[in-house]
């Protein structure tokens, strides 16, 4: 029986209700009272339940189609602003006892070339990382207890943070490892952390049994419920995703929206970040055998509704998508981005290393430099931003999301966006890039909210100028 308060996974993410819920919404697609009311309850920006978001995801009415773009768009505006953060991935090792299906790293590939960094790899890709300009990184593993052991982890957590190339420095780690024990994640918070993200992949569990067919990771309890642990060990922001493309969407949006609602209901703080990565091409792995893929229009209507439902989660797009779906989707909801990522295993510090070329996780369809994706951001009206300020100003988890509720988080996003990006500005971009992100800095000033943080802001911006770093609200 569905119950978001349980700790059962089979309980929060109920097979029954994601079908009963499937059933309702198609039965009232074209329910113009219902799907009127559901709206104006979403035009209050509090947020929809799994069911009501589903009747707007089947939604058959064209006018109201338009309404739900143009309602995400508005809370994009007013919680996130025109502002993107920024991101790279950093995949650490591939050795992977696990067999998921679509994924090149499974333990039977054995034309994968295997690669773990040593301490010292990691300080030479996280150099190239911070002179591209990136703060924040999101570190990969495959699965693998002996050589991957979490010790290996913290420890390469401990070189990206201490290692420092002149005025780089990574501010924030957040970790996509595989699920693990409270005790572990007890020990990924002491270490720094930002987020804990871990992609359920798909919630439907027969799939998701016959998807992972070998390994721990085959438990699919143990994965659903990785969340709970994970707030248990005190990481209080976490971050949901789903691989779109292995089953149907629908069922996809609505358990995702029940995940959220359990961590709401269990633990008092939703999700901090969603991600929406579609299959894609890799070695061995052909996304054609994958039925379920959804075109761009349902991709972008499928955001949409994400950004409707839970106004308050970051929703987190990578270059596994083209520039042109990129430029089409963002402004529906997205605000954090990938920029000049490589998804293989010491991609960073040597592109052009065959070995490292090969060991690529997923083809990227965004292959920009970073300051290529930073200047088309600012071309089309978004302030790239590299802020990290909130998990070091203690902002996580229920302190996070009240500031979000009460829409005062604004009042630091814009202020850190100009800051991050000035700094961005005088350490890295090209002449060109420059030259556009001053004066996007001189025209958003003035939509800082308040006095105060504009004179401190101004200080700062001068100061930043001068040589000096890291500021932030
Ligand atoms: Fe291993 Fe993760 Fe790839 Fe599965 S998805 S094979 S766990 S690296
Ligand atoms: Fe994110 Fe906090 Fe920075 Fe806003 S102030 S961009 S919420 S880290």
């Amino acid at each position: 029986m569905y119950n978001p308060h349980s700790s059962r996974a089979d309980e929060f993410i109920c097979h029954r209700e994601v079908l009963d819920s499937l059933a309702y919404a198609e039965k009232n697609r074209t329910n113009r009272e219902l799907i009127r009311s559901i709206l104006d309850k979403a035009g209050q920006y509090r947020g929809l339940s799994h069911r009501e978001a589903l009747v707007l995801l089947d939604c058959g009415i064209d006018e109201f189609n338009r309404e739900i773009l143009d309602l995400a768009q508005r809370i994009k505006e007013e919680f996130y602003g025109n502002r993107i953060v920024l991101f790279a991935p950093l995949y650490l090792s591939n050795h992977c006892v696990n067999g998921c299906v679509y994924c090149p790293y499974h333990s039977r590939n054995v034309h994968m070339p295997r690669i773990k960094l040593t301490q010292e790899e990691i300080g030479k890709e996280v150099i190239a990382l911070q002179d591209m300009g990136h703060k924040r990184l999101a570190i990969e593993s495959g699965e693998h207890p002996r050589i991957n052991p979490i010790e290996y982890i913290l420890e390469s957590i401990g070189t990206i943070y201490n290692t420092k190339h002149r005025n780089g420095a990574i501010r924030r780690v957040n970790v996509n490892i595989a699920a693990t024990t409270v005790e572990n994640y007890r020990k990924l918070k002491d270490a720094g952390i930002g987020t804990y993200i871990l992609f359920q992949e798909t919630y439907h569990q027969l799939s998701y049994e016959s998807l992972h067919p070998t390994g721990p990771k085959h438990n699919y309890s143990y994965h659903t419920e990785a969340m709970d642990r994970a707030m248990r060990g005190g990481v209080d922001d976490v971050g949901l995703g789903v691989l779109f493309g292995l089953e149907q969407h629908r069922y996809e949006f609505t358990a995702l929206l029940m995940h959220a609602e359990h961590l709401e209901a269990a633990f008092g703080v939703g999700p901090h970040t969603i991600s929406v990565p579609r299959i894609r091409k890799a070695d061995g792995i052909d996304p054609d055998r994958f039925v379920n893929g959804i075109d761009d229009d349902a991709f972008v209507k499928l955001v949409a509704c994400l950004r409707i439902s839970v106004p308050y989660t970051g929703i987190i797009m990578s270059t596994r998508e083209s520039k042109s779906c990129r430029e089409k989707i963002i402004r529906y909801g997205v605000s954090q981005i990938s920029g000049g990522s490589r998804t293989s295993v010491g991609g960073y510090r040597d592109p052009e290393d065959e070995k490292s070329g090969d060991s690529a996780q997923f083809e990227v369809n965004d292959a920009r430099t970073l300051d290529e994706v930073v200047r088309w951001l600012m071309d089309l009206g978004h302030i790239p931003s590299f802020c990290t300020a909130c998990y070091r100003e203690g902002r996580t988890g229920d302190r996070f999301m009240k500031l979000c509720k009460n829409r005062q988080i604004h009042n630091c996003c814009q202020p850190n966006a100009l800051m991050t990006l000035k700094e961005y500005l005088e350490d890295y971009a090209t002449t060109e890039t420059k030259r556009t992100g001053d004066l996007l800095i001189y025209r958003e000033f003035d939509r800082i909210p308040n006095k105060n943080a504009q004179r401190i802001v101004r200080d700062n911006l001068a100061a930043i100028e001068s040589g000096k770093r890291d500021f932030r609200l």
